[in-house]
């Protein structure tokens, strides 16, 4: 399978916009859902802050994930695409309270809950609405991953989750409290991780706190393991749909299950990252001293991931691949915003390219159009998808 642009229909649409291969995402969604199947027990969530593009998100209900929400926006955009309360849960380290009330009036299955206090606020909130709230607890594992410090979170500087001394404590004042029902671990160590020695870690931290519990009696519904699984950046079209059976086939092995558990995975960036793409076009070849730069009509404000993360996504000159042009050029390849960091790559190889080429610049599907901006007062990037051509 290819990531596939019609060159014919998009040579016309104003740029910068998104394009979203619609034939990649139904087939990850399909492997999703069957590597996912084969193990009794496990179900998937998509991760709503990868993308939270309506079109996409009706797309994922239809294939039968649930929704992982960090937002009282993302339950609302998640409801709004068809997506059933039962079906979301939501997590994050600080709720507000009118985002607590809207996930209460909606039964949505699951907080996870992040703090002591955060649960004694939700406990108050249900109480006044004669509601009972379902939580689990987000528990910081400790355990670092390999990948971008920036997205690393189950260490214990990282902000996020509850400090696994603390477990015992929570649970019981969970247990105490009348409008609060326990039913569950949540861990998330980060993401874009292609390492699945990270995930054995976590689901040996699971295994001990888990004999830790039962000790004393404590046997937990569900287990939430979180997302993290990365996608192929540095060659997206050999690599179109990533590994899922071996990223559930780890856990199947590594994690010890007491009877009738049920354990819930939050991908995002795996779901939807190769599907989508950033088209631009070349608005200048700029001739510098030493350097010469291709300067494209979109920037950070369209894809911020290189400028908040050093990410690198692959580009390709799609107009130089329809003319069969031959030569190379080393380029610096930035936006038009105002900001030092505007830079997309340094020192990379591309078809000689001129003034009005289109630039994909792939993989863009996850953490692309849902961080755009409208900095230097910029127009958010349009969105079109692979079935809008087909007729
Ligand atoms: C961001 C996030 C995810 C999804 O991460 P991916 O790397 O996109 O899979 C899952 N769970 C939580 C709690 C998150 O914050």
């Amino acid at each position: 399978m290819k990531i596939d642009f019609p060159l014919d229909c998009l040579k016309d649409i104003p740029t910068p916009f998104y394009y979203y291969d619609i034939d990649v995402l139904d087939q990850t969604l399909h492997q999703l859902q069957r590597e996912a199947a084969a193990h009794a027990g496990f179900s998937v969530h998509y991760a709503v802050k990868a993308n939270a593009n309506p079109r996409i998100l009706q797309r994922i209900r239809q294939a039968g994930l649930g929704a992982d929400c960090v937002s009282g926006g993302e339950i609302e955009a998640a409801l709004q695409a068809g997506f059933k309360a039962d079906g979301i849960v939501f997590a994050g380290v600080g709720k507000s309270d009118w985002e607590i009330e809207l996930a209460l009036r909606n039964d949505i299955f699951c907080f996870n809950v992040e703090s002591r206090e955060e649960l004694e606020v939700i406990n108050l909130l249900a109480e006044q609405m004669g509601k009972t709230a379902q939580v689990c607890f987000r528990i910081n594992p400790e355990v670092g991953a390999h990948t971008h410090e920036k997205i690393t979170t189950g260490k214990a500087e990282n902000k996020f989750g509850i400090a696994m001394t603390d477990l015992e404590s929570v649970i019981h004042l969970a247990m105490c409290l009348p409008s609060i029902r326990f039913i569950g671990l949540h861990f998330h160590i980060g993401s874009q991780i292609l390492e699945m020695d990270d995930f054995k870690r976590l689901c040996f931290r699971i295994n001990h706190l888990q004999d830790r519990l039962e000790a004393q009696g404590i046997v937990p519904q569900h287990i939430n393991v979180g997302g993290g699984l990365g996608i192929d950046y540095e060659d997206p079209q050999a690599h179109v749909v990533p590994s899922f059976k071996v990223y559930f086939d780890t856990y199947a092995q590594c994690l010890r299950l007491r009877e009738g558990q049920q354990v819930h995975f939050e991908l995002g960036r795996a779901v939807v990252g190769q599907c989508g793409a950033l088209i631009s076009r070349v608005l200048y070849i700029k001739v510098g001293v030493e350097k010469r730069f291709l300067i494209l009509d979109a920037g950070m404000t369209d894809l911020l991931r290189p400028a908040l993360y050093h990410a690198r996504h692959r580009m390709e000159n799609l107009s130089a691949r329809e003319e069969a042009r031959s030569g190379e050029e080393e380029y610096d390849v930035v936006g038009p915003i105002c900001e030092s960091s505007d830079v997309f790559a340094q020192s990379v190889l591309l078809p000689e390219s001129h003034r009005s080429d289109l630039i994909a610049l792939l993989s863009s599907g996850a953490y692309g159009e849902a961080m755009a901006s409208q900095y230097n007062c910029r127009r958010l990037p349009a969105s079109y998808f692979s079935f809008d051509f087909q007729h």
